[in-house]
């Protein structure tokens, strides 16, 4: 039994090679700029995984049969996906794409702080007006049904984040803008503060984006040790999302020192697949066996769920032989381990 902790809202639809080869990439698309994305994409050791597995599951002509089954019901397709790969719930970002297909399994919703703040709305208002909406929104969600809040503050100014009410009031006035809407990054930070509190007073979690991301991310922004101010004395709980790859080791470490911190490998598995036991391996030299959690990162289509799942399965099995041949845990202690990593720590913080 498996729960997803972290992805995006997925469709299944029939597509050509070429369409599946880009439809779970996280650089451009084709049309977004003129040069050759197709090849590097093709190239993944990810999507050339992905496409042996398929191969595996529906046999060389893959893409036909994958397609005969979407078109005869997709969403029994992913039912049959994610019976075959063990997957029972899933965490959904609902920030990025929009639902599309009915959901067959159980899952809970987080509810995107940046959709509110990009939309520019906040903007329009007084800055104690701003942060009054804001607060009333976030604890609406709760109220609706949603399991936690997630922030992208990589994406927008980074996690360099500092609580300072009277930066938050300076930069709310300030009109520089980017792609996604204002900058105002005292203010983005200040309410991710605010998200922290209402969450803990709330009792649901925080997932934030670390490390690595797509073709937005602002690399050189997301050590997870950046929001070690943040969560040193944090009384709930926080996410880091993908476990801060590549800096995973400063999440596992944070994990470690921090009862506020935990950590899932979202997106490390799977698109780096040989990571699927080399980052779990570092990550668990350290992290308490009660922090660290599965996901994928799936956005678009179902597969990408799919193959972390069986990545990540083949990965952990790795990493019990590797502990039990070093005489490091009891058999059981690998059985709760596992049992938490895959399922128990995330229906404990999501309420599943
Ligand atoms: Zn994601």
């Amino acid at each position: 039994m498996i729960i997803d902790d972290h992805l995006h809202w997925f469709s299944a639809r029939p597509m050509n090679e070429k369409e599946l080869v880009m439809a779970a990439a996280e650089s451009w698309s084709e049309d977004e700029v003129n040069t050759d994305v197709y090849t590097m994409n093709r190239l993944r050791p990810f999507y050339i995984t992905l496409k042996k597995r398929l191969k595996g599951l529906f046999g060389d002509n893959f893409i036909e049969e994958r397609n005969k089954m979407v078109k005869d019901d997709p969403v029994n397709y992913v039912k049959f996906l994610f019976n075959d790969a063990g997957i029972v719930g899933l965490v959904i970002d609902e920030g990025f794409g929009k639902k599309e297909m009915e959901i067959p399994i159980k899952y809970k919703l987080l509810y995107r702080v940046e959709t509110l703040i990009d939309k520019g709305d906040l903007f329009l208002l007084s800055f104690d007006k701003a942060l009054e909406v804001f607060e009333e929104t976030l604890r609406r969600k709760i109220s609706e049904g949603y399991a936690g809040f997630k922030s992208i503050i990589a994406y927008r100014t980074g996690l360099k984040v500092s609580c300072d009410e009277d930066l938050a009031r300076a930069d709310f006035a300030s009109k520089r803008a980017e792609w996604f809407g204002r900058v105002s990054k005292g203010f983005r930070d200040f309410l991710l503060c605010k998200t922290l509190e209402i969450a803990k007073e709330l009792k649901v979690p925080v997932q934030i984006h670390t490390g690595a991301g797509d073709r937005d991310i602002k690399l050189e922004l997301t050590r997870p040790s950046y929001l070690t101010d943040l969560v040193r004395k944090y009384e709930g709980s926080v996410v880091f999302v993908h476990a801060g790859y590549p800096y995973h080791r400063e999440s596992a470490w944070m994990s470690y020192i921090f009862p506020s911190v935990y950590l899932d490998v979202s997106q490390v598995v799977p698109f780096a697949p040989l990571a699927s036991f080399s980052v779990l391996k570092e990550v668990y030299e350290v992290a308490p066996i009660n922090k660290v959690m599965f996901g994928s990162d799936a956005f678009r289509i179902p597969e990408v769920a799919w193959l972390a799942a069986h990545l990540a399965k083949e990965g952990f099995n790795e990493l019990k032989d590797e502990m039990e041949r070093r005489k490091l845990f009891e058999v059981e202690d690998l059985e709760e381990m596992e049992r938490r990593f895959f399922y128990s720590n995330a229906a404990r913080l999501y309420n599943f």
